[in-house]
C-alpha cells in the first residue's frame, strides 16, 4: 500500500482487521452490490479460520454503505416497503470485512494496485493479493436531445424514492389547479403526464407500480381523477418483457393496456428538450417526467483498469469466473462477460440478480479452492424462469420455462421469491413486517420530496437576518447598524 492516504486508510480498518498483523493475503472486493456483498458474506464463512489468525484480510470498497436489493425498488417506489429497509448495510453483515466507502477510480492489477477515491480527503493506492469485480451496470443511454437534463433513471435507491415523491408533487400540484379553469388544462396535463422510455423489467415494474399507487391516491384529490393522468411506456422493440415468452408479454402488454396505460411499441424516444416529449410515430406532448430504463452497460470505469474487455465492455471472464488471461483477478455480474454453459457455446450469462448471486457464491468457493491448491470449478446456472410484480395482486410469471402464471398466483409467487432472495434474516423480516401492516392499512401516500433539500425553509429564514453585504465587510469593532437605520450617504 503507498500513497499519500494509506496510513489514515489503515486506521480507518474495521475492530477485526485492526487486531490484525503481518503478512495476510488481502481480497480486495470492488463493489458491494449483489456480487460483492454475497461474495464477501461467503469469504467470511468460507476463510473463518485465516481470517481469524490474521493470515487473510478482506476489504470491501464501494461509493455507497449498503447494498440495494434491486429488485425491491418498484415496491419501494410505490410505498409497499420501507425505503431503509430494500438496502442491506455493509458494515453490520460483513463485520469480518474492512468495508471502505469510496469508489474505485482505477485498477493496475499488473502492480496489484487499485485507487480509491474517498467522499472527502485525497485519492490512495491500495495493494492487494486477490481481485474480485463487480461493480454493476450502469443506465445505456442515447444522444437523446433533453435526456442527460431532463430524465431520470430507477437503479437506485435514490431514484425510486425520488420519483415517487415527484409523483406525488405532480398530483398534489395539479390539485391546486382547479380542473374546470381552462387556463390550466395544458398545465395540468403536463404535470399529470409520466413517460417511461423502456419495457423491460425494472420499466415496466417500476411504470406498474407507481400507476398503480398514483390511481390509489387519486382518491384522496378533488381536483385529479385517474382519467386525467397519462402514462406512457415506450418501447423500441415489438415486444415488452420479452424473457417472459410471447403469451405472456402480450398478456403483461393487455392488461396496462386495460388500467388506461399507453404502450407504444417499436417506437423510440427522440427528443424530450425542456419536458417536450418527441417520439419516433410522430406524437408529440408535454410532461414533467420522464423515466429512462432502456437497459444497462457495464460500469465504465472498467476502462480504467488493465483487466481484459470484450466488445461491450464486459471484464472478459472463463466460466471459472477468473478473468481471462489474467492470474489472481475475478469478475461476475453485470460488469462481468461469463460464458453460459447451460446455454452452450457463444451465450452469456444475461446480467440479472439471479445469475449474479448464483456467481458470487461459486467465485467465492473457487477462491478457497485455489488457495486450498486445488482447481476452480466452471460455473453453471439454468435459468430457473422470471417473476414481475405489476402493482398490488398483480403480477406475471414464468417457472422454469414452462409453468405461467397471471394474476394474483404470480404476484404470490414473485413476492416468496424475493422474500427468499433478498439478503439477511433481519431484511427478510423487516419486509414481511411492512407487507403484513400494508394488509391492515392503506400504504403511505405521502411525498417527503423536501427530504432532498432539508436546509431550503432554514436558509430562507436564516437569510432574513443574515449580515448585510457592508455589516459582514465591517473590520471588528466598528458599531453594528441599527436595523432600519439609513445608510450613510
Ligand atoms: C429496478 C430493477 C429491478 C430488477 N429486478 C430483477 C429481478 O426481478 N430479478 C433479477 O434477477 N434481476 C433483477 N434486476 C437486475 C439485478 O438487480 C442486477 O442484475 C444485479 O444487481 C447485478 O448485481 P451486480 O453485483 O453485478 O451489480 P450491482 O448490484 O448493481 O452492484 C454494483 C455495485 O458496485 C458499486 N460500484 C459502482 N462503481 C464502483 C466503483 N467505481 N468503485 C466501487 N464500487 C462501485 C455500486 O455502488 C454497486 O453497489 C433488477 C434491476 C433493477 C434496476
Amino acid at each position: 500500500m503507498n500513497g499519500p492516504g494509506c496510513a489514515a486508510g489503515f486506521r480507518h480498518h474495521t475492530r477485526y482487521a485492526r487486531s490484525m498483523s503481518g503478512n495476510r493475503k488481502r481480497i480486495l472486493i470492488v463493489g458491494g452490490g449483489y456480487v460483492g456483498l454475497v461474495t464477501a458474506l461467503r469469504l467470511q464463512k468460507l476463510l473463518r479460520r485465516q481470517l481469524k489468525r490474521g493470515e487473510v484480510e478482506i476489504v470491501v470498497v464501494d461509493p455507497r454503505s449498503f447494498m440495494t436489493y434491486q429488485p425491491f425498488l418498484p415496491e419501494a417506489s410505490a410505498g409497499s416497503l420501507e425505503p431503509r429497509h430494500v438496502v442491506v448495510p455493509l458494515r453490520r453483515v460483513l463485520d469480518k470485512c474492512d468495508v471502505r466507502t469510496a469508489r474505485v477510480t482505477r485498477i493496475d492489477h499488473a502492480r496489484r494496485i487499485a485507487t480509491l477515491a474517498p467522499h472527502v480527503g485525497d485519492p490512495y493506492d491500495l495493494r492487494y493479493d486477490e481481485l474480485v469485480v463487480g461493480v454493476g451496470a450502469v443506465p445505456r443511454t442515447l444522444p437523446i436531445p433533453g435526456l442527460a437534463e431532463f430524465g431520470i433513471g430507477f437503479k437506485t435507491i435514490e431514484e425510486a424514492i425520488g420519483l415517487r415523491n415527484r409523483v406525488l408533487d405532480k398530483l398534489d400540484e395539479a390539485d391546486a389547479l382547479p380542473y374546470s379553469d381552462p387556463r390550466f388544462r395544458e398545465l395540468r396535463a403536463r404535470l399529470l403526464t409520466f413517460v417511461f422510455v423502456g419495457g423491460g423489467f425494472a420499466g415496466v415494474e417500476a411504470l406498474a407500480e407507481l400507476e398503480d399507487m398514483a390511481r390509489d391516491a387519486c382518491r384522496l384529490y378533488n381536483e385529479v381523477k385517474r382519467e386525467d393522468m397519462r402514462w406512457v411506456l415506450v418501447e423500441a422493440a415489438g415486444k415488452i418483457i420479452p424473457e417472459f415468452g410471447e403469451e405472456l408479454s402480450d398478456y403483461t402488454r393487455q392488461r396496462l393496456e386495460e388500467r388506461g396505460i399507453e404502450v407504444k411499441l417499436n417506437t423510440r424516444l427522440e427528443s424530450c428538450v425542456n419536458g417536450h416529449i418527441v417520439l419516433s410515430d410522430g406524437t408529440e406532448f408535454d410532461a414533467d417526467t420522464l423515466v429512462w430504463t432502456a437497459g444497462v452497460k457495464p460500469n465504465p470505469m472498467l476502462r480504467d483498469t488493465d483487466l481484459p474487455l470484450g466488445p461491450k465492455g464486459h471484464v472478459v471472464c472463463l466460466p471459472t469466473l477468473q478473468v481471462k488471461d489474467t492470474p489472481h483477478a475475478w469478475a461476475a455480474g453485470d460488469c462481468a462477460q461469463v460464458p453460459d454453459l447451460a446455454k452452450g457455446p457463444g451465450a452469456y450469462c444475461p446480467p440479472t440478480a439471479q445469475h449474479g448471486v448464483r456467481q458470487a457464491k461459486h467465485l467465492a468457493r473457487n477462491i478457497q479452492r485455489v488457495m486450498q491448491g486445488k482447481p476452480p470449478t466452471p460455473f453453471k446456472h439454468k435459468n430457473k424462469g422470471a417473476v414481475a410484480g405489476l402493482g398490488l395482486h398483480k403480477g406475471v410469471a414464468n417457472l422454469l420455462g414452462w409453468i405461467h402464471l397471471k394474476g394474483w398466483p404470480a404476484w404470490f409467487v414473485h413476492r416468496t421469491y424475493h422474500l427468499y432472495a433478498v439478503p439477511t434474516l433481519n431484511r427478510k423480516v423487516r419486509t414481511v413486517v411492512d407487507w403484513t401492516l400494508a394488509l391492515f392499512f392503506r400504504r403511505e401516500i405521502v411525498s417527503l420530496g423536501t427530504l432532498h433539500s432539508p436546509r431550503e425553509e432554514f436558509a430562507e429564514v436564516a437569510a432574513e437576518s443574515a449580515p448585510q453585504p457592508e455589516a459582514a465587510s465591517r473590520t471588528p469593532g466598528q458599531p453594528v447598524p441599527k436595523a432600519g437605520a439609513p445608510k450613510a450617504g
